[in-house]
């Protein structure tokens, strides 16, 4: 079996499954945020009854993120019906954007969009704040109402995003039915080389397999390449496997997984056991392609999908408006610190925007000090407009007054986010390039779109 597949046998109360068999799978973790925790809520009353309880208060968290630093009166309130539904059900994990139980949450617009407005409990990106917060562990199954759920199997976990009904479901029962998907294997081999990020791994794999390559399948990234990718690394890889169509992504467990999560669940008091899966010899896949890292250069994805690969040095032509990091997939410390090692001591000529994914991440960047500065002060020397408000923000477009939303027609947005379709950003007729942090913070020196490789210091 191949690792998706011993995980669903396991988590199905079965010996072996193969793909296109149908199990019931028990549910480890049940992820939800503010965008469709109301909704999930609603399924679960309506079906369940208004006085059922979660299947389990400790293994569902809610992590408000999306459309939170907004005045707008419907997303606030978003966040206060979670408020409300963790203190009917006493949810243990439940990372608040307030530090009041019973208060209200109303994001102040007076106070601008760059110093923070959340209390000490806040988290910040749903998928990056899981692992931080100790809530991925390998070998179990999280569903999780948001799509680039799949990232946490960089944990050695079956994880992918299920819409509302099936939330709902799951928070009543704990369990789901599931198709077995197909698996694709990615085998990685050798290093990335200077200037060539993770994301330029998935970038090019989706380009090669197209936005649709993947549908409804397990892609296993596995290989002697692995070793040398970080869990940051592994996050951004497996964060846009649902860019391919993929059921889930999913990474080997090594020392460095249980390094991250032995670290983390013991910081956070959070379930410590857990029992990875290693890859059977006779593992069967429907695809197989070698991806040699040594060879990768930085890539793009062009608008309007993220399968349009091309690599940066082909596209100096293009012009841009703007630039843009942030997000789960690109909005981790390892992304600012490859940013800021670009844009150190030079100035952008473009609007950029820096949107940590999470309140940890701005700490990270503003206690990280390089020859007396800061990182986070090297990357506002540098002209960026770096907000404390870690969260969503623009990845997701967002009510019109979000911080770094595309506002106006026409514009060129190059952004170390992980999905480019036309409006994906804000309005409709703007245009997203994907691409690496490296490779975003170079085109922000340039205000054209620009191989990191020609700015490098030596
Ligand atoms: S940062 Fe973007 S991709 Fe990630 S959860 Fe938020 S909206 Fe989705």
């Amino acid at each position: 079996m191949t690792l998706t597949e011993k995980i669903l046998a396991r988590a199905a109360g079965k010996a072996s499954v193969r793909a296109g068999d149908n199990v019931w799978v028990n549910a480890d973790i049940l992820m939800t945020h503010d965008v469709c925790g109301p909704g999930t809520i609603g399924v679960f009353h309506r079906e369940f009854g208004r006085d059922a309880k979660v299947w389990d208060r400790d293994r569902v968290v809610i992590i408000p993120d999306h459309y939170i630093f907004t005045a707008d009166s419907k997303s606030n309130r978003n966040v206060d019906i979670l408020r409300d539904f963790v203190r009917e059900q006493g949810i243990t994990y439940f990372y608040d954007v307030i530090d009041d139980p019973n208060g209200s949450w109303r994001f102040d617009p007076g106070r601008g969009p760059l110093k923070r407005q959340y209390g000490s409990q806040y988290a910040g990106v749903c998928h990056t704040a899981l692992p931080q917060k100790g809530h991925t562990r390998p070998g179990e199954v999280l569903f999780g109402t948001d799509s680039h759920t799949c990232m946490a199997g960089a944990f050695n976990e079956f994880a992918t995003g299920i819409g509302n009904t099936d939330a709902g479901f799951v928070m009543g029962t704990g369990k789901l039915l599931l198709k077995v998907p197909e698996t694709m294997r990615f085998r990685l081999e050798g290093r990335l080389q200077p200037g060539v990020m993770a994301k330029d791994i998935i970038l090019h794999i989706i380009g090669e397999i197209g936005f649709d390559g993947a549908t409804y399948r397990a892609m296993q990234f596995d290989g002697d390449g692995v070793a040398g990718l970080s869990m940051d690394d592994r996050m951004t890889v497996a964060n846009m496997a649902i860019e391919a169509g993929g059921k889930n992504g999913i990474f080997p467990f090594d020392a460095r997984t249980a390094e991250y999560v032995e670290a983390r669940t013991k910081l956070n008091g959070t379930r410590q056991t857990y029992e990875p899966v290693e890859p059977d010899r006779d593992q069967k896949f429907i695809y197989e392609l070698v991806v040699e890292l040594d060879k990768l250069e930085p890539t793009v994805a062009c608008h309007p999908d993220p399968g349009q690969r091309k690599k940066a040095k082909e596209l100096s032509s293009i012009r841009l408006d703007r630039a843009y990091v942030g997000s789960c997939t690109g909005g981790k410390t390892s992304d600012f610190v490859e940013f800021a090692r670009v844009l150190r001591g030079k100035r952008v000529v473009i609007d950029t925007f820096g949107v940590p994914a999470t309140p940890e991440i701005v700490h990270d960047l503003q206690n990280t000090r390089w020859g007396g500065r800061t990182i986070w002060d090297i990357l506002v020397d540098a002209g960026v407009r770096m907000t404390e408000n870690a969260g969503c923000a623009a990845c997701l477009g967002g009510p019109v007054d979000t911080f770094g939303r595309i506002n106006q027609p026409g514009l060129k947005c190059i952004s170390a986010t992980n999905r480019n379709f036309p409006g994906r950003m804000g309005d409709k007729e703007s245009q997203v390039f994907l691409a690496s942090p490296a490779t975003v913070a170079a085109s922000a020196l340039t205000g054209r779109i620009t191989d990191p490789r020609e700015l490098l210091p030596a």
